[in-house]
């Protein structure tokens, strides 16, 4: 998930200083979970606009699972909102960067070219819930966790060190730079002994490649059959009893 925080409400007015007449756009994905783009938000923030003396053309939230980076289901929602893009001056995204750029495709295409602006600073990668997130990966494109007892040492590492630790790392294993937090190394170590691959602290890992990083980077998986992932998301509801 595109871990995200809401930016301060000053900074959004700021930012729609000069245009009146506002539409604002949520998404139904990370920004749902992360409560910064979700239906609720999105109507908070119609209302603190208000007050703020703007003129709302529209509140658009979408549900959960409509995510604003997928186009196959932001096209239709855009399109069926299209009027309320055309009328305004701005438009502000309560979605991550990545939704915000997507939308902006969908609207060009389309033939709606406005001012945009977000409501959300992106974070990057986050995984976990139902109430803490934490970065994880960073997509470097070279995934080494398989030598590394699946612990990223690119992003647990503050340092990003491939082989570790470093000379920092405090006596009661904790990171030189977060004392707060152990040493990524520390909890390699503890987890190639718990896995039984303790000889693999031996190896020494080459410099990480950045070749695959470097952006923008694209892939093509090919188009989805929404039609059954929707279903099996409903089974899945249901086999839950939600
Ligand atoms: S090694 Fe690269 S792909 Fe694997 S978790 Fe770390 S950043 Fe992500
Ligand atoms: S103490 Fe460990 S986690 Fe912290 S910077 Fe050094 S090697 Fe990285």
């Amino acid at each position: 998930m595109m871990g995200q925080v809401q930016k301060p409400f000053k900074e959004i007015l700021d930012s729609l200083e000069g245009y009146k007449k506002v539409t604002l756009m949520g998404c139904g994905g990370c920004s749902t979970i992360f409560k910064t783009g979700g239906i609720k938000e999105v109507n908070e923030m119609a209302e603190k606009l208000k007050d703020a003396g703007k003129e709302i053309v529209s509140a658009i939230g979408n549900p959960f699972g409509a995510y604003v980076c997928f186009t196959p289901v932001m096209k239709p929602i855009i399109e069926k909102n299209l009027d309320a893009f055309k009328e305004a001056d701005a438009i502000l995204m309560m979605s991550c960067g990545d939704g915000l750029q997507n939308a902006r495709n969908i609207l060009e295409e389309l033939g709606v070219v406005k001012p945009m602006f977000p409501a959300q600073n992106s974070l990057g990668y986050f995984g976990g819930g139902p109430e803490f997130y934490k970065e994880k990966c960073q997509g470097c494109g070279e995934c080494v966790l398989g030598f590394t007892a699946g612990i990223c040492p690119l992003t647990e590492c503050p340092k990003g060190l491939m082989n570790g630790p470093c000379g920092g790392t405090r006596t009661d294993g904790m990171c030189e730079v977060d004392p707060e937090k152990k040493c990524a190394w520390v909890q390699i170590y503890e987890r190639l002994d718990k896995i039984g691959e303790m000889t693999k602290i031996y190896d020494i890992l080459e410099p990480h490649n950045w070749d695959k990083a470097v952006r923008p980077r694209s892939v093509n998986p090919g188009s989805l059959d929404l039609v059954e992932k929707y279903t099996q998301m409903k089974e899945l509801i249901i086999s839950m009893g939600i």
